[in-house]
């Protein structure tokens, strides 16, 4: 979860004291506008021509009231100077009223002192929100991990769908946390931590909640990132008191959710690393290699990042049981869709199983997601039940955000959007390798003006040089329909192009698809995130020529997938001429409609 930075303490604190010392400086400008100022010489002349009338003396500033010629009373200041004689002076013309004073003792901290506070704030708050932390600071030094009382972890391997693996190798956790003596009297040998690997919202922390409940002990769970603090010292001292919370209540099951936050590769980052993180992950260590299973303390993490891992973590008597938590296949989704089913009211002819046959590459939480909106949606609609168009909109939702009907586009723009769609559209039709394309539509939806769904046939875990040469040919399908019909560029191509970019520069760099390179990993962020030493280390061994070689591969993939697109569209013109019009007047289309509009079966649109 993201949290907002204006929630932050530390940064109410730093625009209070800015509006303090703003308020400040407006006073003494008004003051100084009514004051006149002397020069010393001029103080002291005033003085012996006795038209002083009062004087106050601070270490810093003289004020006090004079008269003028004109025999005006004014106020006036004026700089003091190493001057023994001054209360002298004052003495022998009779000035009547004479005081020395101090300055306020707020003031003149505040005005020495302030600016290089508010600097000091300045930097503490932009330091913790490049690092992405932005939590409470005030609460440090105690690790914020989250008890659940094991009458409260309703959660079992029940409420789990698929993962079946996962789950398998997690009942061994389970059975040693309800009895470790027993277990250990067996001869079981346990492992001290497991660390799950899959992406985010595939349910590795449901799972590790399961396990607790199944055993019936206590959950503790932190995130890596609540360790990773500002403060030196804070996220090792929270991680001895999960640990130690841990012990208390043992036997008891600890979480850490994305590990990788605290465990990167130490010295990574150009300058020898961070030292809070190196500080945490060794007190982690520290802590993992210092317990007994004995105590039955079962530490599970989580993680979608295992190549960023300091190997250190993976060593025999740390994480030395890894499990992988899949995508969910087909039948995973249903059987998921069917658990968050169960708590919402849907329509009997409502078939999940194709709900899960249209959403590969979705997770857990994604389709929790989908059930959730579907409700809702149908709720809005004050509707009974969800129905199976609320599903299908719940899918678009989550795919790509709500639809925005609010976004008006003028009539020149909708036909631009409806050539672009028909594009990606047709040039997929047209490529036996492309993912079949489920449906086309002018609607906005998110960042998107309009979208066209592809769907791949089946579960896929490899793509070939030929379909990943299509998916680009269909990529740039949008901007070579906007090319051919009105010969001009616009801007809509642009996520197309990254896209495609991104594609081809991993087919010659990581997938060896270039004959020029051949199968040689040139990848030069395996980690995907910028990790600057790493990445400067990693790539210096490629040589100049090298890196042109790579370029202009990348670049040659591109513009044959660029000039694919364009010969199908002109080849097709009139199939897209129709399916502009199409979309023009229904807005959105199926697959069925696509492919009686390619087939050419059309009856012509009418206007
Ligand atoms: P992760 O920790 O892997 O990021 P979570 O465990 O937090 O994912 O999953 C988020 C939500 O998605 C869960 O609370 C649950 O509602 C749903 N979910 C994820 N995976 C599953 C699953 N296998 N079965 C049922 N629900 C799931
Ligand atoms: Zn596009």
């Amino acid at each position: 979860m993201k949290e907002k930075m204006p929630k932050n303490p530390w940064f109410i604190f730093f625009w209070i004291s800015l509006f303090i010392i703003i308020f400040m400086l407006m006073n003494s400008t008004r003051q100084k506008a009514q004051e006149v100022e002397l020069d010393y010489s001029q103080f002291k002349q005033n003085i012996k021509a006795g038209m002083i009338s009062m004087v106050e003396v601070a270490p810093e500033i003289i004020k006090g009231q004079f008269k003028n010629e004109k025999g005006e009373l004014l106020k006036f200041k004026t700089k003091p100077m190493n001057d023994p004689n001054l209360v002298k002076d004052l003495e022998e013309n009779n000035v009547p009223k004479f005081n020395g004073v101090e300055k306020s003792w707020l003031t003149s901290f505040l005005l020495s002192w302030g600016p290089i506070i508010l600097l000091l704030l300045f930097w503490f708050w932009m330091m913790r929100g490049m690092m992405g932390g932005g939590k409470q600071a005030m609460a440090f030094g105690k690790s914020k991990a989250k008890a659940a009382n094991p009458n409260q972890t309703k959660v079992t391997f029940k409420d789990v769908a698929g993962c079946a693996e996962a789950k398998e190798e997690l009942q061994e956790i389970v059975a040693f946390l309800k009895d470790p003596a027993k277990f250990q009297k067996l001869g079981g040998k346990i492992p001290k931590g497991v660390l799950l690997f899959g992406a985010p919202g595939t349910g590795k922390t449901l799972l590790a909640k399961a396990v607790a409940g199944e055993a019936g002990v206590p959950f503790f769970s932190a995130s890596g990132s609540e360790f990773v603090e500002m403060f030196v010292g804070v996220g090792a001292s929270r991680v001895r008191d999960l640990f130690e919370q841990g012990r208390k209540n043992a036997p008891s099951l600890l979480f850490i959710d994305e590990i990788d936050a605290v465990g990167r590769h130490r010295f990574a980052g150009i300058g020898g690393g961070h030292d809070e993180r190196e500080q945490t992950l060794n007190q982690m260590l520290v802590e993992m290699d210092g317990f007994d299973t004995k105590e039955g303390v079962i530490l599970i993490a989580a993680t979608n990042r295992p190549d960023v891992l300091d190997p250190a973590l993976l060593r025999p008597g740390r994480f030395d049981r890894q499990i992988v938590v899949p995508n969910p296949a087909l039948s995973d989704r249903k059987e998921i869709l069917d658990v968050h089913a169960k708590n919402i009211k849907i329509d009997a002819e409502v078939n999940l199983q194709v709900i899960a046959k249209r959403t590969p590459g979705f997770v857990g939480a994604d389709l929790a997601n989908i059930v959730n909106e579907a409700a809702l949606l149908a709720a809005r609609k004050d509707q009974t039940s969800a129905n199976m168009k609320n599903f299908e909109e719940a899918i678009d939702r989550v795919m790509a955000g709500p639809a925005r009907k609010s976004i008006v586009s003028t009539p020149d723009e909708l036909k631009k959007i409806a050539y672009h769609e028909s594009g990606h559209t047709i040039v997929a039709k047209m490529l036996p390798k492309a993912d079949p394309v489920h449906k086309v539509s002018i609607i906005p939806r998110g960042q998107a003006l309009g979208l066209t769904w592809q769907l791949p046939d089946g579960e896929k875990h490899l793509t070939t040089k030929e379909e990943a040469m299509d998916k680009i040919a269909v990529l740039f399908g949008g901007r070579a329909a906007e090319q051919i019909v009105f010969n001009e560029l616009s801007t809509g191509a642009s996520n197309d192009i990254s896209q495609a970019t991104k594609l081809a520069t991993k087919m010659v760099t990581t997938f060896g698809m270039s004959d020029k390179i051949g199968p040689i990993s040139l990848d030069k962020d395996s980690g995907g995130e910028v990790f600057l030493g790493r990445d400067i280390s990693k790539n210096s061994h490629l040589s100049e020529k090298m890196s042109e070689l790579v370029d202009i591969e990348i670049k040659k993939i591109i513009d044959d997938g660029l000039k694919t697109a364009m010969a199908i569209l002109k080849k097709h013109k009139k199939i897209m001429d129709d399916m502009v019009a199409q979309l023009l007047k229904k807005e959105t289309l199926d697959s069925d409609e696509i492919e009686t509009i390619v087939k050419g079966r059309l009856e012509p649109v009418a206007g």
